[in-house]
């Protein structure tokens, strides 16, 4: 895959259609009738997290710590933590929102069932929409696969009108290619005239 010496993407990259089934992966028939189970393929993806309740920070670096601690998941960069005012749903505190870059051998679903059971596990309680969390981890990108699915659907439906997404990805992967067509970095300038979040701090943590 596209994906340099030192595993950062070398060229930008836009999500294609679902990757085909690959038969034998690769493996010459003798090694599959062998038995032999060929590698599964690495993945960039690209992760949103935020939190506006209890220890906002705490819970972002409890997620990312827990990302990272996944088999078959790599952290390989975190941005900043953005501080955002909350769009929709009822009347909440302020956000804290990063996003996160993965290399990853987990399918799109594993990476979502992945993320949902970090968030029972720091204590989400599902109850308004767009309520308040302790803690959303949603999956924005996952290269080479689209999905119109509800129970994930890739690229994220809502990715290009949030700039509480747009600017911490600008900032990890700012000629990444979005499903308009424009980089991140584009779309998050074009966006920041009508942000009312702030960028707020380096993270003190990494994964
Ligand atoms: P939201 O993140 O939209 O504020 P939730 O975190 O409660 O709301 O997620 C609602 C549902 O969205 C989940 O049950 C999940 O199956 C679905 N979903 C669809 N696409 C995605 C995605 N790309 N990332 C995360 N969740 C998704
Ligand atoms: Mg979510």
């Amino acid at each position: 895959m596209p994906v340099g010496r030192d595993g950062q993407a070398t060229e930008p990259r836009s999500p294609g259609p679902l990757p085909q089934a690959e038969g034998s992966g690769g493996l010459s028939p003798a090694r599959a009738a062998a038995g032999e189970v060929p590698p599964r393929p690495s993945r960039l993806a690209y992760l949103s997290l935020g939190s506006n309740l209890g220890n906002r920070e705490g819970n972002l670096a409890e997620a990312v710590r827990r990302l990272a601690g996944t088999s078959g998941v790599e952290v390989r960069r975190v941005s900043s933590v953005y501080e955002t005012a909350p769009v929709g749903g009822p009347p909440q505190g302020d956000f804290l929102n990063l996003a996160v870059e993965v290399v990853t051998t987990l399918s799109p679903r594993e990476l979502l069932a992945t993320c949902q059971r970090i968030e029972a596990d720091l204590g989400r309680k599902r109850s308004v929409r767009w309520g308040p969390r302790t803690i959303d981890l949603d999956l924005l990108l996952y290269e080479g696969v689209t999905s119109a699915d509800p129970e994930l659907t890739l690229p994220h439906p809502r990715l290009l009108e949030r700039q509480f997404v747009l600017l911490p990805l600008a900032e990890i992967a700012p000629d990444l290619v979005l499903p308009d067509g424009r980089t991140a970095a584009q779309a998050s300038r074009m966006d920041r005239h009508s942000s009312r979040g702030q960028k707020r701090a380096r993270p003190r943590f990494r994964g």
